[in-house]
């Protein structure tokens, strides 16, 4: 069984944000960059494919040039082989652009199934891994909580507000992940050395047959027309309990006034 699974190079979750004024994007160089957490459960269900069925799994990265650390870093966790999409033209994509990159990527490889996360850290649009499958007329199974290949079928337990929906399709297939689906591993002293000598492909638009035209901000269909800097914390409200109720009283009008309740 041939898997692939699509990761993100996205700013640090836990650092500050920067917005570009100019292009009114995301300055992805002004902080520390990671591999997105979301596609770090993607990578376990993946690896434990791989223990429990032998399968063969490829990372695949569409991003700039200096994102190689990152696909080193997924490659840690034990993964085969991994391909890296990189060309200028890409920059400024929107979630359709990156899709149209990544199926074509797809379109090159052999696979039985596609293993994304639910969603990225940064954009997080979730529109990913339903667009891909739309655009390679495969079946998608989205949110998965939990996941089964059996044979030629793939069994997930598809996450919603009430609860999950048992849904399957036959393989080749894309799926995408919810972070409740496991608990992935840290990469092994062994794996973070094998990183470095594992196959690394590196394409641009042109290898993988991608009119430039299609992609980049000039195909973006969403547009950024303004953004603001997130107003500084305000200290909060204190309310002293003095055994009276008066304190009660006092936050259950501060909750009415924020709408709370
Ligand atoms: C006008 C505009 C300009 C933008 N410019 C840029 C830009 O210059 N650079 C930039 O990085 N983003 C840019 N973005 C954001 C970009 O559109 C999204 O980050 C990107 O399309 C993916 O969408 P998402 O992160 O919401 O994916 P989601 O659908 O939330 O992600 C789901 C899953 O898809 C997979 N995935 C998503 N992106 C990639 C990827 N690049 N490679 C491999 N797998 C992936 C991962 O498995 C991920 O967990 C721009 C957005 C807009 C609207």
């Amino acid at each position: 069984m041939k898997v692939i699974v699509p990761v993100k190079r996205v700013p640090d979750t836990a650092g500050e944000k920067k917005m570009d004024p100019n292009d009114r994007t995301l300055d992805r160089d002004a902080g520390e960059a990671v591999l997105c957490p979301v596609n770090e459960f993607a990578i376990e269900e993946a690896v434990r494919l791989k223990e429990q069925q032998g399968a063969e799994v490829t990372v695949l990265l569409v991003g700039p040039e200096n994102a190689q650390p990152i696909v080193r870093k997924a490659l840690s966790y034990g993964l085969d082989a991994a391909i890296q999409v990189t060309d200028d033209a890409i920059s400024g994509s929107d979630a359709l652009g990156t899709a149209r990159v990544i199926a074509k990527a797809l379109e090159g490889q052999e696979f039985d199934l596609v293993i994304f996360g639910n969603q990225s850290t940064d954009a997080r649009t979730c529109l990913v891994p339903a667009a891909v499958a739309e655009l390679l007329n495969l079946p998608s199974l989205t949110y998965a909580r939990h996941l089964e290949v059996d044979g030629d079928k793939v069994v997930a337990h598809r996450e919603h507000e009430e609860g999950w929906d048992v849904v399957e399709t036959t393989l080749p297939a894309i799926v995408s992940v919810v972070e409740a689906i496991n608990e992935p591993r840290y990469p092994s002293f062994k794996g973070i050395m094998a990183a470095k000598s594992k196959p690394l492909t590196v394409s641009s638009l042109a290898d993988l047959g991608v009119d430039p035209e299609q992609v980049g901000s000039n195909a973006a269909t969403a547009t950024m027309y303004e953004f603001a800097e997130r107003p500084p914390k305000e200290a909060g409200t204190v309310v002293e309990d003095d055994g009276s109720g008066a304190a009660a009283a006092a936050l259950a009008d501060w909750m009415a006034e924020k709408k709370f309740v």
